[in-house]
Order: C-alpha cells, then structure tokens, then sequence
C-alpha cells in the first residue's frame, strides 16, 4: 500500500503514545510497556490497522502490536483511534519500522504469534528475498518466535501462496499445519475469521482468499 506522503504524519505519529519509540530499548520488555504479563501477537504489515484493532477488541487477554513502515499509512489507523469516541483499546500499540528489523526488537520467544496479511507481493525473482513469507524472513521470526508459537498467512495472490507453501515446507525451523485455497468457504479455516482491508476489497471482487497456518519447531 502506497499512499501520498502526508507530511504531518511524523510528527502525529511523534506525539502519539499509541507509537512506541525507541523500540530497540523495549527488546525483551514488551511485557512493562503493555504494564501486564500477556502473550504478545504482531502482525506485519498492517496497513490501515482495521485487522488489528478488532483483533485486540475480541482478544482483550492478548497484548497486539501492528507494524508498518510508512507513517503516512500508520496515520490512518492512529488518527481514526483518536478521533473515535471509545478510547484506542488498551492492549494494542503501533510501531513505525521495517519488517528486517524485528530481531533487533523482540527477544528470542517474545511473540507468540505473527499474522501476515495480503503482504506486498515483490513479483520480480530478484526480489523474492523482500517478500514477508521467504526463507529469509522465516529465518528472522525464528530469532523472536516462541517455539510452537504461530504464524498465520492470507492473501489472494496465489503466485505468493504456493511460494510461501514452498518456502514453509523447505523450512528446518517451520511445519505447516493447515492450509486452503478458499479461505471462505473452508468451514474449519474460517472459524473466528476477521476480514482485512485488503480481504474485503479482494474477496468483493470475487477472489479467492488463501490461508496458511504454520507453527515454529521446538
Ligand atoms: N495487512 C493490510 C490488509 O490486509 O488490508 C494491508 C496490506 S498492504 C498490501 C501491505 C502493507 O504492508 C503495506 O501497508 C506496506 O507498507 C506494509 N509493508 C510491506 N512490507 C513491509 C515491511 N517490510 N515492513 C513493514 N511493513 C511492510
């Protein structure tokens, strides 16, 4: 997702206490920044944040944190929490950063879950490390994964699908426990199923959405 530079976005984001700074500081204190012990789920890539959001609402028991690396799209999801009329739920946070750098910001097993939705597809071969699914990535969420912990995957690009699958099966670090190629018609899949942006727009077209649910080696 790219929108226009919003030149007021850094210094929103600046002032917001929903974006945690120096978050390299937070490396294996997440836990004092939520002020309580709870498993913490990230997702990568969040967008406009809507997923998240209803994620921590449903999931009061859990501590989120959404990352993206362009603040003018974090802007939308921390403007719309200011300016609705319930308070921004008090276990979700923002970080502002690019996904390389996650080793450098949570400690070995200090998430328990990754959800990655309708990440960027980079086409080009040459680009296939960039993609959020590559061995690379997979290598880096080993670094700050739980063991057994989770990591879920959607999108409607089925070229990005079968080499994520590819990529979780030739993974030593990774096991696939599920997979579909129609999210919303796979009865077991769906259950609990909360609609990304991205999701609805897709599946309004009439996509398909795909799913994978891959869990950590111990
Ligand atoms: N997850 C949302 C959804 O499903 O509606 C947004 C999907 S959008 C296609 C992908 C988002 O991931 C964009 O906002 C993009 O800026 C962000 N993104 C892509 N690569 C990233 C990276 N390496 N680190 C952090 N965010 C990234």
């Amino acid at each position: 997702m790219r929108l226009r530079n919003i030149p007021r976005a850094t210094k929103v984001l600046a002032q917001s206490s929903l974006v945690i700074k120096e978050e390299k500081e937070k490396k294996g204190k997440w836990q004092m920044v939520f002020a309580r012990e709870a498993p913490l789920y990230i997702e990568i890539g969040m967008g406009k944040g809507k997923y998240i959001e209803a994620q921590a609402l449903a999931n009061p028991e859990i501590n989120f944190i959404g990352i993206e690396r362009y603040p003018s799209v974090l802007l939308r999801a921390v403007e719309r929490l200011q300016e609705a009329e319930a308070a921004p739920p008090e276990n979700l946070r923002f970080l502002c950063i690019d996904a390389n750098e996650l080793p450098e910001v949570f400690a070995p097993g200090e998430v328990s879950r990754i959800y990655l939705n309708f990440s960027d597809p980079w086409p080009k071969a040459k680009h296939a490390r960039r993609r959020l699914t590559s061995s690379e990535f997979l290598a880096r969420y080993d670094q700050f994964l739980e063991e057994e912990g989770l990591l879920e995957f959607k999108t409607d690009n089925e070229k990005l699908f079968d080499f994520s699958l590819e990529e979780v099966e030739n993974s030593d670090r990774f096991t696939l426990l599920a997979h579909t190629y129609d999210l919303h018609n796979d009865k077991e899949m769906c259950v609990g199923n909360i609609m990304t942006e991205y999701e609805e727009k897709f599946s309004g077209m009439g996509y398909p959405i795909h799913k994978l649910i891959a869990k950590r080696k111990k």
